[in-house]
């Protein structure tokens, strides 16, 4: 997911807003997951592990407008499953454009080409392409031969179409900082910007040997910076989140900042790990227990440094101490030297595994709703054959 607002001026705006406000916790970007379902499995998934009877649910296009409303983001991304399985993403999409709400779509872009028409460029769209490599790594990271060109093919057309687009990479342990170099030249040869965030250690992605931790993750980011010198990589990033990602800044992370609204309703505490579920935006805002996640806080968080917990942190930063953020815009990201002190680990609390007890609630959920519609159904039958 590209977050290319971070570039904006709106969103200096929004939170100069909640500064003056003195509001402690809002959000920045709602990550809306209309559905789960997915037409790809990639091996660091950590969504689509879910019964079909789960799988199969959408949000309507009202839930979703209704969360945009609801949450107040200036920016919706919508990842997924596969965002564009969903049968009304045009009109969704389109009721966001005409809220003003800058949105990202995220997709594996295997049917981007064919559903192109269910879209208009505008300012406020962006296609964010699922892209973690060169066509081997990417073909490897997706479990299926084929998808680096089409979704390649699908970049260009969108492009040539007048849209914007974006590519976004998950980066995993074993990736050379060469090849990712090279991806990266290859993102400026496509003419895209590109978000790239160190995969989240989902505790139901199929992979779980190739995590990085966080000590990994500095040093291959320092080593992929070092060789971008000069170049003109185009990164959707705040420069403070880049320089966190090379072990130059200790961040924690801001949960809150990118919400998560999916089928299961507002996900505690984000987007990245589900720990119960809120009916209403508020309430989740009211009754998730913030403090006791984030790194050196909760096993599960002990290696995230990822975009979605810590760009809201970087932007923030930014905004509380501009200086610092020009310098390092000016100066670039510093690829040697020490680094900032790690996080203390020493008092997390042990991780709680609930996934199970929330997906057999949500099925018995959906047989409640699924019995009372066909009952509603025989009842209205039964009234007109009377
Ligand atoms: S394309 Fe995205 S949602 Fe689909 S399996 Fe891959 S990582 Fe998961
Ligand atoms: S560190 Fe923050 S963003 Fe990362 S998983 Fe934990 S709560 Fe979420």
């Amino acid at each position: 997911m590209a977050i290319p607002f971070f570039k904006e001026m709106r969103i200096g705006g929004y939170l100069l807003k909640q500064k003056l406000l003195g509001r402690k916790r809002y959000p920045l970007v709602l990550m809306l997951e209309p559905l789960f379902r997915c037409n790809l499995a990639c091996v660091g998934c950590g969504k689509i592990d879910y019964p079909d009877a789960i799988l199969n649910r959408r949000m309507t296009a009202q839930e979703c407008w209704d969360a945009a409303d609801e949450c107040g983001a200036p920016m919706v991304a919508i990842p997924g499953g596969e965002p564009l399985i969903h049968k009304e993403i045009g009109e969704i999409v389109r009721g966001l454009v005409a809220r003003k709400k800058f949105v990202s779509l995220c997709t594996n872009a295997l049917l981007l080409e064919k559903k192109l028409d269910l879209f208009e460029p505008s300012p406020y769209l962006f296609f964010s392409v699922h892209l973690d490599g060169l066509r081997d790594h990417h073909d490897k990271a997706v479990s299926q031969k084929g998808v680096f060109d089409r979704a390649v093919s699908a970049i260009k057309a969108a492009k040539a179409r007048g849209f914007t687009v974006n590519v976004n990479a998950t980066i995993f342990d074993g990736h050379p900082a060469e090849e990712i170099a090279k991806f990266l030249d290859l993102t400026v040869e496509l003419g895209v910007g590109v978000s790239m965030s160190p995969g989240y250690a989902y505790e139901r992605a199929p992979d779980q040997e190739h995590f990085l931790n966080r000590t990994k993750t500095k040093k291959l980011f320092r080593d992929v910076f070092a060789m971008g010198k000069g170049k003109k990589w185009n990164f959707m990033h705040s420069g403070l989140f880049l320089d966190f990602l090379a072990g130059n800044q200790q961040y924690e992370c801001t949960p809150w900042g990118m919400p998560a609204r999916n089928i299961f309703g507002w996900q505690k505490p984000c987007y990245l790990l589900g720990e119960g579920y809120a009916k209403t935006f508020k309430e989740l805002m009211e009754t998730t227990d913030w403090e006791t996640y984030g790194t050196g806080k909760y096993e599960k968080c002990a290696d995230c440094m990822a975009h979605c917990g810590y760009e809201p942190t970087a932007a923030t930063a930014a905004l509380n101490n501009p200086l610092k953020a020009m310098w390092v815009s000016l100066r670039g990201i510093k690829t040697s030297g020490p680094m900032a002190p790690e996080i203390d680990m020493s008092k997390q609390r042990p991780a709680q595994y609930i996934f199970s007890e929330q997906v057999q609630k949500k099925l018995s959920e959906i047989r409640k709703d699924e019995a009372a519609a066909a009952q509603a159904k025989a009842a209205q039958k039964a009234s007109t054959a009377a």
